[in-house]
């Protein structure tokens, strides 16, 4: 890793200290975002979406986080939070880290994680931001920030791309000077898995980090007979080769094979995480900041996780997960989809809080989380 530390800095913390100054929440509303892909993820898989929410307080100052939906249940989050949401919050105190478990006991009928903690997270998000705004501090500065940059891998949502277009994304990451890089496998012929795997790393050379993503796309057996083919091209790490709640395979597999497990993307709050960790079914965790339900779980896993020596490698995201990362104990790498960053999408409205240059994420320092949308996608749809 190439941060920079700072030797000094505070340990980030859950508190969420400030949080008097903002009073009660005052209200709440919701707005839905589609943004066209430029590159689409899918042959159905054309568009993402997600649902801004704004929360008012009875200091004056507003926040704004979001729920991010990509593919499924923005419809269904929007009318969570807008029907059952927002009246349970509405009078409470604006303090995430003490609103988040009130606020998951309330919902949890609903179901305690999935659309529940993805709506959860918009509200989360919202206070930070507040919390960001009163102090006039990013939140990075808000967590502590540990060090100035953090390093980025190039990542591909590329299963149905042809050959010849992954090769040729793999040369764009190579060009660009990536230190590692990711694509997905689990294709129903193993044999074009290898190909296609021997066919990056070929291009991206030996000392470029390779890491293949299978979407819980295989059974146990089938992902030791796909590992013992595609371990041979050095991999960093293999991602969710089976059904993510899946722990007792994970730990089944991962007591046969070398390659490092990463888990996580699928998994929701800090209990989810506790049982992957403390039930030896990973090397690595990857939380989405908001599929956990926000950053107040997301602080308390990266947390656990240090506590075990388990790296975190946040989920996608870079315009937050990058900011977060800035704050986290121990050093890590952010995730980059290729042309999907919600300014190559066009629905940021201000600059985006943080820059992608290289491979490196540069703080710029806006207040709160920096991220302001525009009324609809501005970006040009190649
Ligand atoms: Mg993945």
């Amino acid at each position: 890793m190439t941060d920079t530390q700072h030797r000094s800095a505070p340990a980030a913390t859950i508190s969420s200290t400030g949080a008097d100054a903002l009073g009660v929440i005052t209200g709440l509303q919701t707005r839905a975002i589609t943004a066209p892909l430029v590159r689409p993820w899918g042959h159905d898989v054309t568009e993402l979406h997600l649902v801004e929410v704004t929360v008012s307080t009875s200091s004056g100052i507003t926040g704004r986080g979001f729920s991010w939906t990509p593919t499924i249940g923005a419809t269904a989050v929007e009318a969570l939070l807008t029907a059952d949401i927002a009246a349970f919050v509405v009078g409470a105190p604006a303090d995430p880290a003490a609103l988040w478990p009130r606020l998951w006991a309330h919902l949890h009928e609903a179901g305690s994680g999935g659309i529940t903690t993805i709506a959860m997270a918009g509200v989360d998000l919202a206070l930070w931001d507040a919390l960001g705004v009163a102090a006039d501090s990013s939140i990075t500065e808000l967590l502590g920030s540990r060090r100035d940059t953090v390093e980025v891998y190039g990542s591909g949502v590329n299963r149905h791309y042809p050959i010849d277009d992954l090769i040729a994304q793999a040369q764009r990451w190579a060009d660009t000077g990536y230190r590692m890089v990711k694509i997905k496998v689990g294709l129903p012929d193993l044999a074009e898995d290898v190909d296609r795997v021997a066919a990056v790393r070929d291009t991206i050379g030996p000392d470029v980090a390779l890491a293949i993503d299978a979407n819980q796309l295989w059974d146990l057996p089938t992902a030791r007979r796909a590992i013992a083919a595609l371990a041979p091209f050095d991999l960093r790490w293999i991602e969710e080769p089976l059904r993510a709640d899946d722990l007792a395979g994970h730990r089944a597999l991962r007591d046969s094979i070398d390659v490092p497990i990463a888990l996580g993307e699928n998994l929701h709050t800090i209990y989810r995480f506790r049982e992957a960790i403390d039930g030896g079914a990973c090397d690595i965790v990857q939380p989405n900041v908001i599929r956990v339900g926000g950053i107040t779980p997301f602080l308390q896993i990266a947390e656990l996780a240090d506590t075990h020596d388990t790296p975190v490698f946040p989920h996608l995201l870079p315009e937050l997960s990058g900011q977060l990362a800035l704050s986290l104990a121990r050093s890590t790498m952010v995730e980059d989809v290729e042309d999907a960053g919600m300014d190559r999408l066009g629905i940021l409205a201000g600059p985006p809080p943080i820059s992608v240059e290289g491979r490196l994420l540069v703080s710029r320092g806006l207040p709160g989380l920096g991220l302001t949308f525009t009324a609809s996608p501005k970006g040009s749809n190649e």
